[in-house]
């Protein structure tokens, strides 16, 4: 199914940009040469999936050069088959346009192929910066590219390499942590997807990564932000250039200079450079300085820019100013999922104006074409599904229990509580044992993730009765019976993403009144009482601490909860550490290593060890 170019090649020889054989850079050029204003500008356009599958044609029409499964688009049924029918057939609505140029399509893989129904779904990555440990990242993330990859998408919207400094931010679980270093150690997870070069992004187990967002979205200030009833999430990052450069921008000069990451997603959030006095916020999607000065030309950045959804609506200004402001400040694809066609026609008005240079949009478009070329497309456009059988394998599944055991984070241990013992009579309560969607979170087969039986997997409690099978469980708040020699109560959050999960619209770090009810009846009426803590972030836990002789912070162990009975139960010690500080109210957000009045309820890097 290689794809055949309209024009005649000369002496029977391959056009040179359907020449293997010769260098992408080669490539590149020749075909760039062969294109039309349009057909650049369809190569810059993404749009959603689901706008564009009653009346695929509109790929061809539109010269698309990319589409994206938002959070949730998922084809039905939700299998893997399904998935890379449905990118296939997508695609060869790309390869009718006149060029024959493949579709790029990307898809938010952020812990594991989170959106298809069977996939192993690991721990979020704040759990993952909890266990320290950049080879298990990097293997997650090859799993991750492995089962992505297998059911048609080539490029994931991952890693997020945010530094994630107030835990009242609703997307405080998709960070590594608070600490830039830490950050940048965990990506790893770049060579997971994309191997070790790019030069192996051509494989059937590799995927373009995406580190995000671009940069400062984990560093808003409080109440800054103006969408909804956000507080941070897509706010402004108040800050002056020295810590913007040590704290958000360096995970980028790691993931440009070190890993070769092939895109970059700017963020919705702006930053204000309070030492100049401006006091006027600039978007990320609008920040030449940053996009093009410092990221493509100061730190090197070779890959393209994608824009955050709809990223570009957020700019001041009509649409045709919002487009040339964006295109200009250096942004290369833009996510413009239900205006596809408004987004060219605009673009394209602007370069006919003089207003785009198209030596812009040439730019732009080398650097997409470049990662197309590298990714194998124009040989191999359709799904390699030889690696389908491997999705949610128990080889895969292994690797991610593996990561929940080194993610738990045991923040006391009084007396020995813990490891617990088979023969002991367990009695475990809280409705985040045993509900797998709660564990898994947020981005999860739905934008928002959602409490149920999701996905399979094991859950926490299933994990506890593999260890003792006769492990009792009341879901909610009834007091044991006398008898039982240890309480595991478990508590947490229910799922949640970006902007909704932000503190103050409707969200606290606060425990629930029914998991305190849950810790101070089961704590009081067991001789050893265990709480485990199943969320994104830390939550304000100072009076339920005293009541347990154990406490482990779990965050969202995804489809393997079994992970937690390991080192629950001894198989493994625990090993993991605090990648964010642990406040004693939420008054103290933000609470960071470093501060000058540093009072954590627990330090940054905290956690007990047990040996196995
Ligand atoms: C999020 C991104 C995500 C994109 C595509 C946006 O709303 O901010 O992280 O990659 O949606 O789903």
């Amino acid at each position: 199914s290689t794809a055949q170019a309209a024009e005649p090649a000369a002496g029977g020889r391959p056009l040179p940009y359907l020449d293997a054989k010769l260098p992408v850079q080669q490539r590149v050029k020749d075909l760039l040469a062969r294109m039309t204003p349009d057909e650049k500008i369809g190569q810059m356009t993404q749009a959603e999936r689901n706008a564009v599958d009653a009346d695929r044609a509109q790929i061809t029409d539109l010269k698309l050069g990319s589409l994206l499964s938002g959070g949730g688009s998922t084809p039905t049924p939700n299998t893997p088959a399904a998935w890379a029918d449905m990118v296939d057939g997508y695609q060869q609505r790309a390869l009718a346009t006149r060029l024959h140029i493949p579709l790029l399509y990307g898809v938010d893989s952020v812990h594991g192929h989170n959106n298809l129904v069977g996939a192993t779904v690991f721990p979020h990555n704040i759990a993952m910066g909890a266990t320290r440990d950049p080879d298990l990242v990097e293997r997650a993330a090859h799993i991750t590219a492995t089962e992505t990859r297998a059911t048609g998408p080539q490029w994931v919207f991952a890693p997020c390499v945010c530094v994630a400094r107030d835990d009242r931010w609703g997307r405080t679980y998709e960070s590594y942590g608070e600490d830039p270093d830490l950050v940048s150690r965990m990506e790893t997870a770049v060579d997971g997807f994309q191997g070790d070069s790019r030069k192996d992004l051509a494989r059937p187990d590799r995927v373009l990564a995406t580190v995000k967002h671009y940069a400062g979205d984990g560093d808003t200030a409080y109440g800054s932000s103006t969408s909804g009833s956000y507080k941070l999430d897509q706010g402004v990052t108040i800050t002056d250039r020295e810590h913007f450069r040590t704290v958000d921008l360096a995970p980028y000069v790691t993931a440009v200079r070190k890993h070769d990451v092939g895109s970059i997603m700017p963020s919705y959030s702006s930053v204000d450079w309070t030492e100049d006095g401006i006091g006027n916020p600039v978007k990320m999607s609008a920040n030449k300085e940053l996009l093009t000065d410092v990221l493509k030309q100061k730190i090197g950045f070779d890959g393209f820019l994608i824009s955050d959804w709809d990223a570009i609506n957020q700019i001041p200004g009509d649409y045709p100013t919002q487009v040339r402001t964006a295109v200009n400040a250096g942004l290369d694809m833009f996510m413009v999922p239900y205006s596809a066609e408004k987004f060219e026609q605009a673009l394209l008005a602007e370069v006919q104006a003089g207003r785009v240079p198209l030596s812009r949009i040439d730019d732009a478009v080398r650097r997409i074409l470049r990662a197309k070329f590298e990714l194998g497309l124009f040989e191999h456009p359709y799904t390699d599904r030889s690696n389908a059988a491997t999705i949610g394998s128990d080889a895969h599944r292994a690797v991610a229990r593996r990561a929940v055991a080194e993610s738990q984070v045991l923040l006391k241990n009084a007396d020995r509580a813990l490891p617990l013992k088979a023969h002991q009579k367990i009695y475990v309560a809280g409705a985040n044992a045993d509900d797998i969607g709660n564990q898994a979170g947020g981005w999860t087969v739905t934008w928002q993730g959602q409490s149920g039986n999701t996905i399979p997997g094991t859950t926490i409690l299933q994990g506890i009765r593999q260890y003792a099978p006769d492990a009792a469980y009341s879901r909610d708040a009834s007091a044991p019976a006398a008898g039982y020699d240890v309480g595991v109560v478990v508590v947490g959050e229910t799922p949640y993403a970006e902007g909704m999960g932000d503190v103050g619209n409707g969200h606290t770090l606060n425990l629930s009144d029914t998991d305190r009810a849950n810790v101070d009846r089961v704590c009081a009426a067991v001789p050893t009482c265990v709480v485990l803590d199943v969320a994104g972030r830390p939550q304000i836990i100072t009076g339920e601490l005293p009541k347990a002789d154990a406490f482990v912070m779990s965050w969202l162990p995804g489809s393997e909860g079994g992970g937690v009975a390991d080192v629950l139960f001894g198989k493994r010690g625990f090993t993991g550490k605090l990648p964010v500080s642990w406040p004693r109210s939420e008054a103290q957000e933000p609470i960071n290593i470093g501060d000058r009045h540093y009072d954590p309820l627990f330090p940054y890097g905290f956690g007990l060890t047990t040996r196995r």
